[in-house]
């Protein structure tokens, strides 16, 4: 159930004695981001301002995240379980969620297949501003969009080829490379996964 500010109401407060756990989620990644309490205020806030509060047990009060750090979750959506003792945000994070520096408040080695792809992007994009000699995706961001345009055509090329011969080993490989250099091609146009996502989203409703 999406949460509004008519049915906050709804959630099985009695049953949680007042404090529900919220989970954050990264938008993009998927990546959990932390987990805190909420109180009936610290919905009310979130909703209102968009910006992820919660109700401190420590501190004894709401706490917006990223009040002092500035590193705050912007909400994109609020739900709760089955049977709504437990609440899901989605949210897009200014910084670091974990007061420790981390993205996540959960360090676990292993990304999600999915959200790899969305950690991949980011290091992707930040060699936009690295020096060309620096590394391979630099020195294609600096050869210009048709460079990188004309790769993404080889290796779809090569993908589709190794499809048709039956190479699995080859096509994983191939497909790898148009992969990488499909999103390397969206960054060098201002674009990303989640402009592209949206775009099969909008089609997936028809
Ligand atoms: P912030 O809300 O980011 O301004 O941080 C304020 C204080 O909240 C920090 O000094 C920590 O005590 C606590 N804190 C911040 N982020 C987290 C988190 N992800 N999990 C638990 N406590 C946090
Ligand atoms: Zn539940
Ligand atoms: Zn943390
Ligand atoms: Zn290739």
């Amino acid at each position: 159930m999406k949460i509004t500010l008519d049915n906050i109401e709804n959630l099985a407060w009695e049953k949680m004695q007042n404090l529900i756990p919220c989970i954050v989620q990264d938008k993009t990644s998927g990546q959990i981001l932390m987990q805190g309490f909420v109180d009936r205020a610290a919905i009310e806030k979130t909703l209102k301002t968009k910006m992820v509060t919660f109700f401190s047990r420590s501190k004894e009060r709401l706490w917006t995240k990223g009040e002092t750090s500035g590193n705050t979750l912007d909400l994109v959506d609020i739900s709760t379980d089955c049977d709504a003792d437990s609440i899901l945000v989605l949210a897009n994070a200014n910084g670091p969620t974990c007061h420790k520096g981390t993205t996540s408040c959960y360090n676990s080695a292993e990304s999600s297949d999915f959200g790899f792809l969305a950690e991949l992007e980011q290091v992707i994009a930040s060699r936009k501003n690295a020096a060309p000699d620096s590394s391979y995706t630099a020195s294609l961001y600096a050869k210009g969009i048709k460079r990188i345009a004309q790769k993404v055509g080889e290796e779809g090329v090569e993908a589709a080829l190794a499809a048709t011969v039956k190479d699995t080993e080859e096509l994983k490989n191939e497909a790898a490379d148009l992969m990488y250099h499909l999103c390397v091609l969206l960054q060098a146009s201002d674009l990303n996964f989640s402009d592209v996502i949206s775009v099969l989203k909008q089609r997936h409703k028809k």
